[in-house]
């Protein structure tokens, strides 16, 4: 007979809960443009950042905070370093929330707030894994730290920083994805196109905004118009948003129509899992005569991005047959009259191509209407093969404790287990979960984050027994 896991947990249930709750409460968004010194990401990942190292210094953890981009709870000694690598930032709320996203409520079973999925639920997980096996008292030989980013939601600033002036642990896993286990994950890289903003047809765009992050199939969408034809616009929108799987609102003030779009928000990394307001918003305008700059923003969102997530409309479609599909997401859809167009496409790929193939593949396509291009840094595809023993002793534990059998996937990506030469994502969205990350009305079953603790707890001790 082993160490009971599950009942360790179980035992410490309302104190987990209360203490989940609590970081749900820190507003915990990316802000940097309040950014401090003691602050770099913002007062929210701060906040956030210092809260979850409090819990560790309060459970007897040494801990370290590394300047506020990241920190450290850590247990245990040993040559080796097991690294746990969750963040404590979260996606901006977005519109349409049935109650309010930072003040956690648990209804039917679900604890709901931003974050609860994405990621403080399954870090919170896992920091009880850790804490179980410390209170075991059963010998281990290694090291764990617990590593805890401020930045995963955009560009990883606080565990790039962390890992270039700290150790990297020698193998690990985030509880920041999904069960069983990913061993392999795309490479990620977006584009971002800059277009004119002049006008020029009998319709003038003055304001298209679509989109929050370009990792995130965007929710909403918005466009303010003026000039001929109004009335007809107006009609023929409601008529649109009856036929279309959006919904959509029209307002108009004097001169001037905006037109609100409704879509399905969803994590960039599979756009057909989402509803992309702003792509269809754009399919609205293109039957009306809007010119210059605008009429390209416009014709480029429809011809070459709208419901085409495999490149398939810029002739660009590749897989691979381990790790899958090159995907695309129209991220971040913007356009100011008089100012400037831009379009953030966000790009998850397989091994066996390149960034650079894709900007070529683009850059046909837009070099027509002098739009300019800029690539952002890219990271390469990420595998840990299945006889590695970390996989198998980590599909081990959830096989055993689940009672499923189902395998390790590769997926979209851009997990932190990829900063690990021997790093996976395992974690904690069970298979029979709806996926809520980055989600109106995020929320996880708690009894999937007890399950999730217990098997993170069996996991860190057996990985370093
Ligand atoms: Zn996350």
């Amino acid at each position: 007979m082993g160490y009971d896991w599950q009942q360790a947990v179980t035992a410490h249930r309302d104190e987990l809960l209360a203490d989940l709750k609590a970081m749900l409460r820190i507003k915990s968004v990316r802000n940097e443009r309040q950014a401090t010194p003691d602050a770099p990401l913002g007062p929210g990942p701060q906040q956030a950042l210092d809260h979850f190292l409090a819990l560790g210094t309060r459970d007897g953890f040494k801990t370290k905070n590394v300047d506020g981009m990241a920190g450290h709870i850590e247990f245990g000694t040993g040559n080796e370093t097991l690294g746990i690598l969750g963040h404590v930032d979260v996606m901006p709320a977005g519109d349409g929330w049935s109650h309010a996203p930072f003040d956690p409520i648990i209804k039917d079973g679900k604890i709901y707030a931003r974050g609860a999925m994405d990621d403080k639920g399954p870090s919170m997980a896992a920091y009880y894994g850790l804490k179980v096996v410390k209170e075991s008292g059963l010998p281990v030989t290694k090291r764990v730290r617990f590593i805890l980013g401020t930045d995963e939601e955009s560009s990883w600033r606080g565990m790039k920083y962390y890992f270039a002036h700290m150790p990297a642990p020698d193998f690990g896993f985030s509880p920041d994805a999904e069960f069983p286990l990913i061993n392999g994950e795309k490479g990620n890289v977006s584009l971002k196109l800059k277009f004119g903003g002049t006008n020029g047809g009998t319709v003038m765009l003055h304001q298209f905004t679509a989109g929050l992050r370009e990792n995130m199939v965007p929710g909403n969408a918005k466009a303010t118009v003026s000039g001929a034809c109004l009335d007809e616009i107006e009609q023929a929108f409601s008529r649109f948003i009856k036929t279309a799987p959006v919904s959509g609102k029209a307002t108009r003030t004097l001169d001037r129509l905006t037109l609100a779009v409704t879509g399905k928000a969803a994590h960039g990394m599979e756009p057909r899992e989402g509803i992309n307001a702003g792509t269809y918003l754009a399919t609205f305008l293109k039957n009306y005569d809007f010119g210059g700059d605008a009429a390209h923003f416009i014709t480029f969102i429809v011809n070459y991005l709208h419901e085409a997530s495999r490149l398939e409309k810029f002739g660009a479609a590749f897989s691979d047959p381990v790790m899958g599909d090159l995907t695309m997401n129209a991220g971040l859809l913007n356009f100011t009259a008089g100012q400037t167009g831009s379009i953030t496409l966000n790009f998850r790929y397989p091994q066996g191509i390149e960034p650079a193939t894709i900007r070529t593949a683009i850059d046909r396509v837009t070099s027509q209407w002098d739009a300019v291009i800029s690539v952002g840094e890219a990271m390469a595809p990420h595998y840990v093969a299945l006889d590695d023993p970390l996989v198998t002793t980590l599909l081990g534990v959830y096989h055993r404790q689940t009672g499923t059998d189902a395998p390790a996937e590769v997926v979209g990506g851009g997990t932190y287990g990829r900063l690990m030469k021997r790093g996976v994502a395992f974690g904690a969205l069970f298979p029979d979960c709806p996926n809520m990350m980055h989600q109106v009305d995020e929320y996880m079953p708690v009894e999937d984050i007890m399950k999730a603790a217990a098997i993170y707890a069996e996991s860190i001790y057996e990985l370093i027994k």
